[in-house]
């Protein structure tokens, strides 16, 4: 509870951001506060423990951000999943919806070991159209899903609704 209150004063409102009618949740307050940034990496590397995690992979690019640091701590490897075009090498690529068009994701093809157990990290979940082609990207290059973490959930969008067959039991933790 604590941290959560810690965390959630740490996140901004910014009306009519990217576009009238949204308002977007400003991480960057967060990311300068020494305390909250590190106790949230602090968090989600011990999910990544609790969670029996081998890798941990960040969703371009706020993921990163969070995502790097927790691999970082919890002794483990990172794996950037990113937007189409932007890995060198084999790559295996993902389409998912958007409200409007499709969006690509990529990750190398031999960013995982066999047996390997992967957290994913992203900032925020909205509708959860990311995460869920994530995980199936990520099982597509033979790993395992040990979880899901995101720093917020906006609830109203029903991501984790959406995220749930796609999670098949593993756990969707939001801090
Ligand atoms: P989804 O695919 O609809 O769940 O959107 C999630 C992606 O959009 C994440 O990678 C987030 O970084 C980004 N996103 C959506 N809404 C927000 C927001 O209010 N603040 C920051 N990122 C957001």
């Amino acid at each position: 509870a604590e941290l959560r209150e810690l965390l959630l004063g740490r996140i901004r409102d910014v009306p009519d951001y990217p576009q009238p009618g949204v308002v977007f949740k400003d991480i960057t307050p967060l990311l300068a506060d020494p305390a909250a940034f590190g106790a949230l990496v602090d968090a989600l590397a011990a999910l990544a423990d609790r969670h029996g995690a081998t890798k941990v992979v960040g969703l371009e690019a706020r993921g990163f951000i969070l995502a790097a640091p927790a691999a970082a701590r919890a002794g483990i490897g990172f794996v950037p999943v990113r937007k189409a075009g932007k890995l060198p090498g084999k790559t295996l690529a993902q389409s998912y919806e958007l409200e409007y068009g499709t969006a690509e994701i990529e990750v190398q093809t031999d960013a995982f070991a066999a047996g390997d157990r992967v957290l994913v990290i992203d900032d925020v979940l909205a509708t959860g159209g990311t995460a869920e082609a994530s995980l199936e990207l990520i099982r597509r290059a033979g790993a395992t899903v040990a979880g899901v973490a995101v720093l917020l959930e906006l609830g109203f969008l029903g991501g984790r609704e959406r995220l749930a067959p796609a999670l098949d039991g593993a756990p969707l933790d939001t801090l």
